[in-house]
């Protein structure tokens, strides 16, 4: 039997709309305002619109919602552009509300001329003491009634700039009684005598975003306009407008905005952030922007899948951020080159390592006068077309100094005084030896390895539980490790009455180690590479990395950090 998968309420609606022929195929939009970088709960948008038109085969178009230019600039509008590409999807047309000034601006005239708009030169204090309560019916403006060809001539003053920003606006007349407030004759038009990134100086008034959406909506023949729930109340609004203007018919239909624990989910607030250097830019690994995530290592399957298993819903609620956690670790696990890098280094000595190589039938050969041992170390093992890679193995190696403990506790398995320890990948080695420096501290060890126990080609019979992670000393590369914790220290920063989401602020979300030590074949990872370090976590080489210094920022830890293993 073919396995049914329920459908979600805008499926159903777009289903139902598609059967009974209201339309005969979709067109859904993602209508960003470039005022800030696109965050986690943008993606989410992005995922559903974009999603529905590719399961009904229509059509998605990238609007931009340009209708506030002080806020706005080029820099969002390109950071949207790549971040939509980058989560994996194509738009069909990329449009501006700008691009509609003209039609919106003739749309008003017919709109005053069937006696539904009116200018209000009121104050903006006047405007909101006429407008009532919920409970109280509002008073009309005095120039409510104001003839039509007076409102006509005066609206082509208003664009012509013979007025001041906020001498006057222009008001809908819809009905001041309406329990709906968003209905008491709102504002559509203001004047703004301001510079448009992308219309220039060409206009000084400009359409409100409720009025220029709808309108914007049904030029373009959007056919399911999905908004997240604080919309809901603006929904009259936007039938309206389209009523009125007898355009086609979009709908408008809200979900349930995304809400992250630990996670400020608003650009205003995340343009604070950057502005007052909370965080080192739009991009910090820490934001939730998208820019941010992609810079962290998140990949944008991990970010589909996520939005994918959050679904949608009707009413508000709170995702756990360790949700996005584990789809980003599942994809990881599949995808990312496996990597040593020991972060805490032990020096240690293979005392009995070769002096020389015997030749071609010997696994050691000389290399840049080191005597080494290139061993096979598998690139994935979930993955195995990702191959194998060499590693040199030498008589000085670095290893993690958790690793050895002179006096173990019951149950570890790793290197101690006399035992065996396996390096992943090369040789059984057992401890010989323990040096301490003036204070004490072990300082290096000596150890012994066991040539039959080639890893591939094991031939001791010596069993051994623990397998570690090792670096060459003389092959190591140096690398500095932003190591990342939750930029909040509350899981809900924004939901205290009390206090901003500033004082939420966790002090230790950045601790840098300095001094890692990873295997030579850093040296061929790009930027936004992600790798696992063994152990340690997913990594993703960072863009401030220079000629042979790389930095690595710590994208997710694996799922368990035990301390034995
Ligand atoms: P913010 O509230 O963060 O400032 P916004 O809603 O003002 O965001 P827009 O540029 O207007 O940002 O948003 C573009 C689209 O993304 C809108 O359709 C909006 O509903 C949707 N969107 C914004 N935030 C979320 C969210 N947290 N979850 C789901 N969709 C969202
Ligand atoms: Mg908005």
């Amino acid at each position: 039997m073919e396995e049914v998968k329920s459908l979600n309420f805008i499926e159903e609606i777009i289903e139902n709309d598609l059967e009974t022929g209201k339309h005969t195929s979709i067109t859904t939009r993602f209508p960003p305002e470039p005022n800030g970088y696109l965050h986690i709960g943008h993606a989410k948008s992005i995922c559903l619109n974009f999603g529905l038109s590719i399961k009904y085969q229509g059509k998605t178009n990238l609007r931009f919602d340009d209708t506030n230019p002080t806020k706005e600039d080029i820099e969002y509008v390109d950071s949207i552009r790549e971040d939509v590409k980058w989560l994996g999807f194509e738009w069909s047309e990329e449009r501006y509300a700008s691009d509609y000034f003209d039609t919106i601006y003739d749309l008003t005239v017919k709109l005053i001329q069937k006696g539904l708009a009116y200018v209000d030169p009121s104050t903006s204090e006047e405007i909101a003491n006429l407008k009532g309560t919920p409970t109280k019916e509002g008073t009309d403006s005095p120039y409510r009634n104001r003839p039509i060809e007076e409102n006509l001539a005066i609206f082509a003053e208003m664009k012509a700039g013979k007025f001041k920003d906020g001498a006057m606006v222009l008001r809908a007349k819809i009905d001041m009684s309406s329990p709906n407030m968003l209905l008491r004759d709102p504002v559509i038009y203001r004047i703004k005598h301001a510079h448009h990134h992308q219309t220039g100086d060409k206009w000084c008034i400009y359409p409100m975003y409720d009025y220029a959406h709808p309108i914007s909506d049904a030029i373009e023949n959007i056919t399911h306009s999905v908004c997240t729930l604080e919309f809901e109340v603006h929904r009259p609004f936007y039938d309206w407008t389209i009523a009125n203007l007898e355009m086609f018919p979009s709908r408008q239909i809200e979900f349930a905005r995304l809400n992250l624990t630990y996670t400020i989910m608003s650009k205003r607030k995340l343009l604070q952030l950057v502005q007052e250097k909370h965080v080192t830019g739009w991009d910090d690994p820490r934001m939730p922007t998208i820019s941010g995530l992609r810079r962290r290592g998140y990949t944008p399957q991990s970010l589909r899948e996520f939005a994918t298993r959050i679904g949608i819903a009707k009413r508000d609620n709170m995702i756990d951020v360790s949700l996005l956690e584990f789809c980003l670790r599942e994809d990881l696990n599949k995808t990312s080159k496996r990597m040593m890098a020991v972060l805490n280094p032990l020096k240690v000595v293979i005392a009995n390592f070769p002096t020389e190589s015997k030749g071609e039938t010997d696994h050691f050969q000389l290399h840049n006068n080191i005597i080494l041992d290139m061993v096979d170390i598998e690139n994935n093992p979930e993955d195995e077309a990702a191959g194998k890679r060499k590693m040199p193995f030498t008589k000085e190696i670095w290893l993690e100094k958790e690793d050895f403990m002179e006096i173990p506790p019951k149950g570890f398995h790793r290197l101690s005084p006399g035992g065996y320890f396996r390096l992943k990948g090369a040789y059984i080695i057992k401890h010989e030896k323990t040096f301490r420096d003036a204070l004490g501290n072990v300082s290096e060890i000596h150890c012994s390895y066991v040539p039959n126990s080639r890893s591939g080609n094991d031939e001791s019979g010596i069993k051994v539980k623990g397998v570690g992670h090792w670096v060459s000393v003389s092959h190591a590369v140096k690398a500095e490790c932003r190591m990342y914790d939750r930029l909040f220290n509350v899981a809900e920063p924004d939901n205290d009455k009390e206090k901003s989401f500033l004082e939420f602020i966790n002090p230790n979300s950045l601790e840098v180690v300095p001094n890692i030590l990873v295997e030579p074949s850093v040296k061929d990872l790009v930027v936004g590479e992600r790798v696992q370090f063994l152990r340690h976590g997913y990594f993703a080489l960072d863009k401030d990395s220079t000629e042979g210094s790389p930095v690595f920022n710590r994208t997710v830890t694996l799922k368990e950090l035990k301390v034995f293993n």
